[in-house]
């Protein structure tokens, strides 16, 4: 008989054969049932339904009752299911994705450290979720002044004069930044045309400069993977509103000329913006605001663990020195004596470069960074940068035999190698990521920077175990001997998830968004 609700146990699973060893990190052996599943619009539910109201009695006619352009016609394929049908449904579907709560998720430049559990139990006191942003400031004293203490605290880790909470994220930072970068050149007379931007950058530089109406110069970074001052000195020049550069850069190398660089821009009148994504490097350790940078973008869902991906709501202040505060968008969070108020009006900050959005910010990710930030305290701090190094040094050192290194600079917390080594053989990048799902771990982030071919950036983070990171250089590691030993299987992986190798172009191109019935999906 036909299953009645369209699933069915896919293959059953194994890591290592019955009795295969346990994985730390993935919870013990990758085994058990994986779920195939139809769309909710292919289950046959016939005419189930997930409410029990009494049907309309009398003569009720949608029609007279609501306007017409509110009236939904018939949707072709609606499936009609029960309660049950529908959350197996979504919980199977839900199995299907990794997360950071499922197991290690090493992308690089992306920082997938844990979120811990006391942020979210905060982050959901009534009082702050429930708070609604059209309080008046006596009713919110508590959030206005979590806003407030949280600014502050991250103008002392990155040593600058203030900091705006309002971005939604490290891009919207970056915009922000430069649309205050392009208020301050305005105000002396002359916007300027150019921002500097090293090849190593991630894509969301350019474009937040593009954006403000910037056009964007490349510049080259050295054989060693840093950005040297004389590169800087030969394309720097009165037409330049900024340099952006993010230290530690993408490659995971510290920019030790930094404050040179920084020196080279200011003389010719410049900004130099920081990219402060990779700040989990530095935290506790040295603060940018020293080394010479004058604006910078935190990603509160990258160091300051609140949630991030799958378009969930981010956080990314931006930090300025006192030159650039009065160009701080909307609103400024103020204290008054002891009471906390939000300065929204133009008039009171004529020289803002506005609102940024609706509102405040993403309240909740506000209060998950500063839960975080007074869990740790300034050693708690310190340390999960220093132990985010570490364990990035360690994958190092315990892959290097066997994966290229292309650049035998220190590394701080991330690390990149590529395929060199595998490509003989026809294995690359993409057939070792991919391989790395039957190990049980997500894959790194691959081809990125753009600046090293066949590019896989490992980024462990502090709150990785060792034996979590032991399981992973097994894994990656077997990988390599795999390569050499039988490459062309390689080139099949995974073979355990439900789905193995999706056509990306495709499903990025061409996504199916709509389903009618008797649609071909595979
Ligand atoms: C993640 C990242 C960004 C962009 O941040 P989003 O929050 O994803 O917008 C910018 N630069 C670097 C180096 C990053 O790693």
């Amino acid at each position: 008989m036909a299953n009645p609700t369209g699933w069915k146990p896919s293959v059953e699973k194994e890591s290592g054969g019955a009795g295969g060893p346990a994985r730390p990190g993935t919870g013990g052996a990758v085994r058990g049932l994986a779920y195939e599943e139809k769309l909710i619009f292919e289950h046959a539910g016939g005419d189930r339904s997930g409410v029990s109201l009494p049907a309309p009695t009398g003569a009720w006619d949608p029609a007279r009752e609501i306007p017409a352009g509110l009236l939904r016609g018939e949707v072709e394929g609606l499936p009609s299911l029960a309660e049950l049908d529908v959350v197996r449904h979504f919980t199977r579907l839900s199995v299907w994705n990794h997360g950071i709560d499922t197991g290690f998720y090493p992308l690089g430049s992306c920082t997938m450290k844990y979120n811990p559990k006391s942020s979210e139990a905060l982050a959901r006191l009534p009082g702050f979720a429930a708070a609604h942003p059209l309080l008046p400031a006596e009713m919110c004293q508590g959030s206005l002044e979590l806003m407030y203490r949280l600014e502050r605290a991250l103008s002392e880790i990155s040593g600058f004069a203030g900091t705006t909470i309002a971005p939604a994220a490290g891009a919207h930072g970056e915009l922000c930044g430069l649309m205050m970068i392009r208020a301050y050149h305005v105000a002396r007379g002359n916007a300027r045309k150019k921002v500097l931007i090293p090849d190593t950058a991630h894509g969301t530089n350019p474009a937040s400069a593009a954006f403000n109406g910037y056009r964007t110069v490349e510049v080259k970074s050295g054989p060693d993977g840093r950005l040297h001052p004389d590169a800087v000195r030969a394309v720097m020049d009165e037409d330049v509103a900024a340099i952006m550069i993010t230290n530690p850069n993408t490659l995971g190398v510290f920019e030790s000329d930094i404050a040179a660089i920084a020196e080279v821009v200011h003389a010719k009148g410049g900004l130099v913006y920081g990219d402060g994504a990779n700040l989990n490097a530095l935290l506790g350790v040295a603060r940018p605001g020293d080394m010479g940078f004058d604006v910078m973008q935190f990603n509160l869902h990258k160091t300051f663990a609140t949630p991030h991906g799958g378009g969930g709501p981010g956080s990314g202040p931006v930090a300025v020195k006192e030159a650039l505060l009065p160009f701080l968008p909307l609103p400024v969070v103020v204290r008054e004596g002891a009471a906390y108020r939000l300065v929204a009006d133009p008039a009171e900050r004529p020289r803002t470069v506005g609102r940024l959005r609706e509102f405040h910010g993403n309240f909740g990710m506000m209060v998950r960074a500063w839960a975080l930030i007074r869990e740790l305290g300034p050693e708690g701090l310190r340390r999960s940068a220093e132990l985010a190094v570490l364990n990035a040094n360690y994958v190092r050192a315990r892959l290097q035999d066997v994966y290229h290194l292309p650049y035998a600079t220190d590394s701080l917390h991330e690390v990149v190698f590529t395929d060199k080594l595998q490509k003989a053989a026809g294995v690359s990048t993409m057939d070792v990521a991919k391989a790395l799902i039957d190990e049980g771990f997500h894959p790194p982030t691959v081809y990125f920077p753009l600046v090293v071919a066949g590019a896989l950036m490992i980024e462990p983070t502090e709150t990785e175990s060792k034996e979590t990171l032991d399981a992973f250089v097994e894994g990656m590691r077997a990988i390599a001997a795999r390569a050499a030993a039988d490459p062309d299987a390689l080139h099949a992986a995974p073979v355990k998830p439900v789905r193995a190798r999706l056509d990306e172009t495709r499903a990025a191109r061409k996504p199916v968004l709509r389903w009618t019935p008797g649609m071909a999906l595979e």
